[in-house]
C-alpha cells in the first residue's frame, strides 16, 4: 500500500525508481549463536582480522610518513594501540563465553560500551581517542566479514539511494547517471549534502528521520525534491501524476533558461550580479549553462576530500586557473578551504568534536596549519594571472583573525615576488560574514577588506542557535527571522557606507521570496546553486526596485519569521503571480 513520507526539500526535481539502501560506514553485522567449543575458533578469526588491520594501518602509516612526514604518521600509533590492547581481548573472550554469539557481534558490543564510556568522560585526551577507536572498529569488522568500504562511485545501475546519512564527500562522488535521486534520515536544508545535490542536479529529500525504517530495499519510490515528499510503493495513478509533474518541472526549467543571457535587472533598470556557487571545477559547464555572471563562491575544500593526501600546489593551481580561464572576464571568488564542520578530510585524522560547526574549522584551521594554508595561497595567487580571481576567507569572527590571515597572504605574495613568479597586482580580498561577531563588527572589518560575502547558511545557524544539519530542529531554521533581517540589512548598509560591495553566497540568496527582500535591501551580488539562478533572475526582472525597497520597509516592521515569510510570498504573488505556486 502506498505511503507518503514528509522530509526537508533539499534539491528540486522529481525522480522515481527502485530504492537502494546505502551505508558506507556501517557493515551489517550478522548475529549467529555459537557453542562453547567454537570460542577458540571465533577468537582465532578475530586475531586474524586484528593482524590484517595492523598491516593495513602500518601501510597507511608508511605512506603518510613519506608524503607528510613522520610526525603525521605517528598519529596512527593510537590505532595500533587499540589493536594491541590485551584487556580488550579478555573482555571479548568473556563475552563469547557468556553471550554465546559470534565474534563480530561481541567485538562490536564491547567497543560500543567503551565508546559510550569515553563520551561521558571529562578527559579530553580520551574523548579525542573516540575517533581512532571508531575507525579501528569499522576496519576490524570489515576484515572479519571480508567486506570492503562501500562507495556510491561503485553503483552500476539506476536507483533512488536511501541512506541514514550521506556525507558531502560521498555525495560529491555520486555517479549522476545512476543516482536518480536520494533520501536521507538526517540533515537540513543547508547541509553540504543538500547543497551538493543541487549542484549535481539530483533531486533529494533529507531529514526524513524514518526513511531507512519505512522504505524497503527494492521497493518503487517517487521523490519530489522541491516539496520534500517521498511516496513509497505508489499506485499507477500516482506514478502517472508524478510523471506529468516531472515533465512540468523540466519544461518550467527549460523556459526559465531562456532568460540566461538577459541581464539581472529590475523593470526600472536597477542591476545586480547573479553568480553561482561551485564545489568542484567540473560544475563550471552548469554555471555557464544557467547564465551566471561569474562564481561567487568556489568551495575549495572539496578538492581536499575523498583522497588520502593533500592536493598539491600544482593541482590547486590547475583547478583555480582552469576555472578562472573558463569564466573570464567574469570574476571567480575562491574561498580558502573551509574544512571542518560537516566536511571532514580523512587524511587529517581529526579528533571527533562535540560541536564541529563551532570548532576547529575554516580559517581557524588554516591559521593553525599555515603549512597547508600557504600551499593554497600560493596556488591562488599564481592562478590570478589567468582570469579575474578574487579571494575570501570563511568564518572570520573579527578583525584579529582577518589580520592574521592577511599577514600570511602578504608573506606568500612577497615569497612569490622574490621567486619572480607572476601574480595579479590588483587582487580583491574579502571576508565572509557568517559569524554573528563579524556581523556585529562589520564596520571594523569593512575598513580592511575589499568586499563582504554574507554566508547565511552559517550566519542563520549561529544567530538562531540552530544546527544546520540537525533535522529535528530544522523548523527553527528561519531565514526570515527578524534577527536575520536586521543583521543582513546592517551588513549591507555598513558595507556600502564604507564604500565596498556586498554579496551573499548562502542558500538564502537563491530562494525567490527572499531574493525580493535582498534586492530591496540593496544587495549587490547574489550567488547561489546554478539551478536556482534562473528563478532568482525572473524575480528580479519582474519587479520595480522601488517595489522591493517598500517590501523591505514593511517586512522589517513584522515581528515573526512566519509573518515575514507570508508577507514576502504575498508581495511576490502581487508582482509576479506566475512565480508563486
Ligand atoms: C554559508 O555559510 O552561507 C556559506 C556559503 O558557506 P558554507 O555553506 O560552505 O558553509
Ligand atoms: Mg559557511
Amino acid at each position: 500500500m502506498m505511503t507518503t513520507l514528509k522530509g526537508i526539500p533539499a534539491a528540486p526535481g522529481v525522480a522515481m525508481g527502485r530504492a537502494l539502501f546505502f551505508d558506507s560506514e556501517e557493515p551489517a553485522i550478522p548475529k549467529r549463536p555459537i557453542t562453547e567449543a567454537q570460542v577458540p575458533s571465533e577468537m582465532l578469526r578475530l586475531e586474524e582480522a586484528l593482524i590484517k588491520t595492523r598491516h593495513q594501518i602500518v601501510g597507511i602509516q608508511k605512506k603518510v610518513a613519506t608524503e607528510l612526514g613522520q610526525e603525521h604518521a605517528e598519529i596512527l600509533n593510537a590505532h595500533l594501540l587499540v589493536l594491541e590492547d590485551q584487556s580488550l581481548r579478555e573482555e571479548i573472550i568473556q563475552g563469547l563465553r557468556t553471550e554465546k554469539l559470534n565474534v563480530e557481534t561481541i567485538f562490536n558490543d564491547v567497543i560500543h560500551r567503551h565508546l559510550k564510556a569515553f563520551s561521558r568522560t571529562e578527559d579530553e585526551y580520551l574523548r579525542e581517542r573516540m575517533a581512532d577507536i571508531e575507525d579501528v572498529r569499522r576496519r576490524v569488522l570489515r576484515n572479519l566479514m571480508g567486506r570492503q568500504h562501500a562507495t556510491l562511485a561503485q553503483l552500476d545501475h539506476a536507483a533512488i539511494v536511501i541512506a541514514r546519512d550521506l556525507s558531502p564527500s560521498e555525495t560529491a562522488q555520486m555517479p549522476k547517471q545512476y543516482v536518480l535521486g536520494f533520501v536521507t534520515d538526517v540533515g537540513g536544508r543547508t547541509s553540504h549534502t543538500a547543497i551538493m545535490a543541487k549542484s549535481l542536479e539530483i533531486p533529494a529529500v533529507v531529514g526524513l528521520q524514518v526513511a531507512t525504517k519505512r522504505i524497503r530495499d527494492g521497493v518503487f519510490v517517487i521523490i519530489d525534491g522541491g516539496h520534500g515528499d517521498v511516496l513509497v510503493d505508489p499506485d499507477e495513478a500516482t506514478i502517472e501524476r508524478y510523471k506529468l509533474e516531472q515533465r512540468r518541472y523540466q519544461e518550467a526549467s527549460r523556459q526559465l533558461l531562456q532568460l540566461k543571457d538577459l541581464p539581472a535587472e529590475t523593470l526600472d533598470h536597477h542591476q545586480v550580479i547573479l553568480a553561482a556557487n561551485i564545489e568542484l571545477p567540473d560544475e563550471v559547464p552548469s554555471v555557464i549553462a544557467h547564465g551566471a555572471q561569474g562564481i561567487g563562491l568556489f568551495r575549495t575544500e572539496f578538492l581536499y576530500l575523498n583522497r588520502p593526501d593533500f592536493p598539491t600546489e600544482e593541482e590547486q593551481f590547475a583547478a583555480y586557473s582552469t576555472v578562472a580561464e573558463q569564466l573570464k572576464p567574469h570574476p571567480v571568488i575562491i574561498r580558502t578551504m573551509d574544512l571542518g564542520g560537516d566536511k571532514l578530510a580523512s587524511q587529517l585524522q581529526l579528533p571527533m568534536e562535540m560541536n564541529p560547526f563551532m570548532g576547529w574549522r575554516a580559517v581557524r584551521f588554516s591559521l593553525a596549519r599555515p603549512d597547508i594554508f600557504r600551499v593554497q595561497l600560493r596556488a591562488i595567487l599564481r592562478a590570478s594571472v589567468h582570469g579575474n580571481l578574487k579571494m575570501m576567507y570563511p568564518m572570520i569572527s573579527g578583525v584579529e583573525d582577518l589580520r592574521r590571515a592577511n599577514e600570511i597572504f602578504q608573506e606568500v605574495r612577497q615569497e612569490l615576488q622574490r621567486e619572480g613568479v607572476p601574480f595579479a597586482e590588483v587582487f580583491e580580498v574579502g571576508a565572509m560574514i557568517e559569524v554573528p561577531s563579524a556581523a556585529l563588527t562589520c564596520d571594523l572589518l569593512a575598513q580592511e577588506v575589499d568586499f563582504f560575502s554574507i554566508g547565511t547558511n552559517d550566519l542563520i545557524q549561529y544567530t538562531l542557535a540552530v544546527d544546520r544539519v540537525n533535522e529535528k530542529i530544522a523548523y527553527l531554521y528561519e531565514p526570515t527571522h527578524p534577527s536575520i533581517l536586521r543583521l543582513v540589512k546592517q551588513i549591507i548598509d555598513v558595507g556600502h557606507a564604507a564604500g565596498i560591495w556586498v554579496g551573499m553566497c548562502g542558500e538564502m540568496a537563491g530562494e525567490p521570496p527572499l531574493s525580493l527582500l535582498l534586492l530591496g535591501m540593496g544587495l549587490d551580488e547574489f550567488s547561489t546553486s546554478p539551478v536556482q539562478l534562473p528563478i532568482v533572475k525572473q524575480v528580479i526582472r519582474s519587479v520595480e526596485y522601488s517595489f522591493a525597497r517598500q517590501a523591505v520597509e514593511q517586512a522589517m516592521k513584522l515581528r515573526t519569521g512566519k509573518e515575514v515569510e507570508a508577507y514576502l510570498i504575498a508581495s511576490l504573488k502581487q508582482a509576479a503571480p506566475a512565480l508563486v505556486e
